[in-house]
């Protein structure tokens, strides 16, 4: 194995892939969405090698997995780690220029590339709390990618430190670096049998001691109103216009809770996010989101008597009314495994960090692997205002991320006897 790679830090690892363009891409015919995040996938199974994971390799879809041998006898259940490569869509990852704020002390990041960019202590509060560290962020022009590429720098310094350091006892470790998480699709392939890990974590949360063990419950709702078509020269008493009704329907959705922009938390929403239609019929799409089943119900059977009401004020026109399931809470599935979530806990705990839970407004490849058969809680990385130009990442925080995998993996093995 090379000598740089062994001594090397986590954020030079850090520095290094953010140099890849790894953008993923909404709405692609092709998997992974773009071809380039392979190429950071052939550099990821390169180091992989070089550490002495014989088996690391990627597959036709980009997935990148690799085994770290337990060394211990007793039996200790196999555990995966998981990041993701590509960075989001929305926001470019080309041409990164990762900068290093040495021992911040206090007041606004001003970020050199483009002056108006500034994270301010004042909007992300976390920042206060970093003086003396040294943080990370792109030059303004561009996302930095810590998103989740911290998260590739720490799973991988972690198993730098382990290959370093045999005397530490641990059974086997999975790493799993897939493509495609921003557009929703990154475990789409993935093989969970083959993997082999009985229980994963993913390293893509933010704030150092969090661990998230909720999603949101997802559904798609689709209402078609259906009106009746006639020349319009001739339409007097016969047509009914099904935009119209479309149009009434959304304007009486509540103006001041249910939607994304009013609520927070655990709060749930019904979001309307496409429109398409003529005269003759008109379809709503909606999104539904809420952390329990019932409140998920709920905002359906809301959405559903509320066309019916709508429907009732125009005479004959009808409305179909079609849910599609999309995700559920991830929590549901955990929760008949508690020593995952614990363990991540206690590994917080040893590191020397307040353990927190936290949920997400959102789903993740987690979720998704959770009821995949490979349940998947997500754990902090340090990282912060994801998917901005004003990510930041303290480089102090990414070492106590290190840590953290480090003692989970002690902590399952010590368990385990
Ligand atoms: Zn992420």
């Amino acid at each position: 194995m090379g000598e740089a790679l062994i001594g090397e830090t986590v954020v030079e690892r850090l520095l290094r892939y953010v140099k890849y363009d790894t953008q993923s891409a909404e709405g692609s015919k092709t998997y992974p969405s773009t071809e380039k995040q392979k190429e950071l996938g052939k550099l990821l199974v390169k180091e992989l090698k070089e550490l002495g994971l014989k088996d690391a390799s990627m597959d036709k879809y980009g997935y990148i997995t690799a085994t770290l041998n337990g060394n211990i006898k007793q039996k200790v259940p196999v555990i995966g780690l998981f990041g993701h490569m590509d960075t989001s869509p929305e926001i470019s990852g080309k041409d990164v220029k990762p900068q290093i704020h040495k021992n911040y002390s206090g007041g606004d990041l001003v970020l050199p590339g483009d002056k108006t960019q500034v994270i301010r202590p004042s909007e992300s509060a976390e920042l206060a709390k970093k003086i003396g560290h040294d943080i990370v962020t792109s030059d303004g022009t561009t996302l930095l990618g810590a998103d989740n590429k911290a998260g590739i720098a720490e799973i991988m310094d972690a198993v730098r430190y382990l290959v370093k350091h045999p005397e530490i006892e641990h059974g086997t470790v999975k790493i799993a670096f897939t493509p495609d998480e921003e557009v929703g699709t990154g475990v789409k392939y993935f093989d969970v049998k083959k993997f082999g890990a009985q229980y994963a974590y993913t390293m893509d949360g933010e704030t150092l001691g969090e661990a998230e063990n909720e999603t949101f419950c997802a559904d798609s709702v689709k209402i078609t109103f259906h009106g009746v078509l006639f020349h319009p020269g001739y339409a007097k008493g016969k047509l009914v216009n099904s935009i119209k009704i479309a149009s009434d329907f959304i304007g009486r959705l509540p103006k001041d809770r249910l939607s994304p922009e009013t609520t927070e938390k655990k709060e749930g929403y019904v979001h309307p996010n496409r429109i398409e239609g003529g005269v003759e019929d008109t379809t709503v799409k909606f999104i539904i989101r809420d952390f329990e089943l019932e409140g998920l119900k709920k905002e359906e059977q809301f959405l559903k008597d509320l066309a019916e009401q709508t429907v009732s004020s125009y005479p004959r026109c009808s409305f179909r009314f079609e849910v599609e399931e999309s995700y559920r809470n991830m929590r549901f599935v955990l929760e008949k495994y508690p020593e995952i979530v614990e363990k991540a806990m206690e590994a917080t705990k040893i590191s020397g960090l307040e353990p927190r839970l936290h949920s997400i407004r959102g789903g993740t490849d987690g979720a998704r692997l959770t009821y995949m058969g490979l349940p998947t809680p997500n754990v902090a990385t340090g990282g912060h205002n994801y998917h901005s130009k004003l990510e930041w990442i303290s480089v102090q925080d990414m070492k106590k991320a290190v840590e953290v995998i480090l003692n989970l993996v002690k902590v399952w093995a010590q368990t385990s006897k």
